[in-house]
């Protein structure tokens, strides 16, 4: 049985899909580039809809690769999720966004830095405890600092996660719903857990308004955040038919490439905090 066993492995190795061996030679190179500093935050302007001013910068993480150039991170988290990478990583990037909001926080800007936060990180039993000494570390004071979870995230051993959420919220840390919608979880945690945004997710809002269906169901997550209590942000806004239609709903606030792309924190500053960008 043990040959049979170790045959079967060799078989594997063989037969080793292309994909899986790009998994691990990213894998691999994802290591080095940590270790080399090859991360950057890009930082999205998220404004509201009613001032048109900005008051927060989603964080999104990109990967300047010397031999490949900008990685998308839709190609390389999932691969650092997979392996744990994650979780070093998803360090680094707290780590950045906290400097970051610190030397906002000390020019006396008022936003918020939101940082989008894996599963792995959020299982780990002291993610608050580090958040804690990392706001001390750079004197962050409470909403500084909001998490994007997404949907899955909240499925599961409820008691564990709700205690996880109320150790977050007591540092001060805004919670929101990332793709808010394309989950396939029931909505109950909206009750149980402490959010305070929900994100509209961009799928229903790239074909407003072409596709009366999508309107219904962003005018539709913007009402029941509402009435629980929720501030809701649409993401991936591009055109003014798109923005004019979430105002009209009432809909808090917005980002999108209609405003700009994620830009690095000095562009951001330049056109976002220093002069007006009206
Ligand atoms: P996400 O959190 O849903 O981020 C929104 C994505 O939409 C970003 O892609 C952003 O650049 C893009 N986007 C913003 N405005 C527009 C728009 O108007 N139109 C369109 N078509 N796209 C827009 P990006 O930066 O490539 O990030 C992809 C995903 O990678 C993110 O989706 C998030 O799930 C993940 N990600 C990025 N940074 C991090 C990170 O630091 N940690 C973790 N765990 N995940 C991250
Ligand atoms: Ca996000
Ligand atoms: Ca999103
Ligand atoms: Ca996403």
């Amino acid at each position: 049985a043990k040959e049979a066993g170790r045959g079967a492995f060799r078989f594997y190795t063989e037969a080793m899909s292309r994909a899986a061996q790009d998994r691990l030679h990213l894998d691999t190179r994802l290591r080095r580039a940590l270790e080399r500093g090859e991360f950057a935050l890009h930082y999205q302007p998220q404004i509201d809809m009613a001032s048109g001013r900005i008051i927060g910068a989603e964080a999104l993480i990109r990967w300047l690769d010397p031999e490949e150039g900008m990685v998308s991170p839709a190609r390389f988290i999932p691969v650092a999720e997979e392996s744990g990478l994650i979780v070093p990583i998803g360090e680094w990037v707290l780590r950045t966004a906290c400097a970051q909001a610190q030397a906002w926080q000390a020019a006396g800007h008022e936003l918020s830095i939101a940082v989008n936060l894996s599963a792995r990180q959020l299982q780990h039993a002291d993610m608050a405890i580090r958040l804690a000494e990392l706001f001390r570390e750079f004197g962050l004071g409470p909403g500084r600092l909001e998490l994007e979870l997404t949907e899955s995230m909240l499925a599961g051993d409820h008691a564990q996660t709700e205690a996880r959420l109320q150790a977050l919220k007591a540092l001060g840390v805004e919670l929101s719903i990332d793709d808010f919608g394309t989950g396939y979880s029931s909505l109950a945690y909206l009750k149980r857990f402490p959010i305070d945004v929900l994100k509209i997710d961009q799928s229903f809002v790239r074909d407003i308004p072409q596709d009366r269906n999508d309107m219904e169901i962003a005018a539709t997550i913007i009402a029941m955040a509402h009435t629980l209590k929720l501030r809701v942000i649409a993401e991936g806004v591009e055109t003014p038919e798109q923005h004019a239609f979430l105002k009209e709903r009432g809909c808090d606030a917005w980002q999108g490439y209609l405003r700009s792309r994620p830009v690095p924190a000095d562009e951001f500053e330049q056109r976002f905090l220093l002069c007006s960008d009206a």
